[in-house]
């Protein structure tokens, strides 16, 4: 869950075309499908407490089975094969995000970004290939304000500012839960 409006500049946001260049010359971390960030690769032990279009809300909540805090400091995956575009306190609601960037193909030319919030700590950073499954960091509650969980994007529009978390336009976002389920691995 997220409160509050933030605004940020992302200055430590890599561009796009470090992106495209990235994914030029390391083909092999084009995404090969998709699995759950939590409990990989089944999302097992967790449940999603604030599905997409919840109280406008534009990604999913993962939170562990026990409650509370009980997922405090439990392993947060990749998603899919991608690029991590950013790696950084964003205050305010947020607290710690990762921003990852996956190719599904170059013709057509099909990409997402995956988003991944209120980390406990990072094990990333911007610039760097990650592949499906790899640890990008760990559930957290944006330094006390949330019971720990993760809140997650996929967004059909990648480079967005990070915007609030919720809102009526869902435009450039998707259900995180059903991209998954469209494209797991083969
Ligand atoms: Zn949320």
């Amino acid at each position: 869950m997220i409160t509050g409006f933030v605004s940020l500049t992302l200055q430590a946001q890599l561009s796009k075309s470090e992106t495209r260049l990235f994914f030029l010359s390391n083909p092999h971390y084009i995404s090969d499908g998709f699995d759950f960030p939590v409990g990989k690769p089944d999302a097992k032990g967790y449940y999603n407490a604030q599905g997409f279009g919840k109280n406008l809300h534009l990604g999913d909540d993962w939170n562990g089975k026990g409650g509370g805090n009980t997922d405090l400091g439990d392993p947060v995956y990749a998603c899919a094969n991608g690029f991590v575009i950013q790696a950084e306190d964003l205050g305010g609601g947020w607290g710690n995000v990762v921003r990852v960037i996956h190719v599904l193909s170059f013709e057509p030319l099909v990409v997402v970004e995956s988003v991944y919030a209120h980390l406990d700590k990072m094990e990333i950073q911007p610039g760097m290939g990650v592949k499906r499954g790899n640890l990008i960091g760990t559930i957290g509650t944006a330094g006390g304000r949330y019971y720990a969980h993760l809140h997650f994007e996929i967004r059909t529009n990648p480079f967005m500012d990070i915007g609030g978390g919720y809102s009526s336009d869902t435009k450039g976002f998707t259900d995180p839960t059903e991209f998954i389920q469209q494209n797991r691995t083969n």
